[in-house]
């Protein structure tokens, strides 16, 4: 189950949640050569964005 973190945008100042791997299916996807996603804004597609939403 991929976990779902809170995240805001730096750009635009959007709050959104998005699902990022855990250690476990990091480790996975690195094994499987998966590419690992970057988290981006879905307003403005920006990937500067931070954790939390305080
Ligand atoms: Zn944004």
């Amino acid at each position: 189950m991929p976990d779902k973190i809170r995240f805001r945008c730096l750009n635009c100042g959007s709050r959104f949640e998005a699902e990022v791997l855990n250690d476990v299916e990091k480790r996975e996807a690195q094994r499987e050569c998966l590419p690992l996603s970057p988290i981006s804004c879905p307003e403005c597609h920006h990937t500067d964005v931070r954790h939390g939403w305080d």
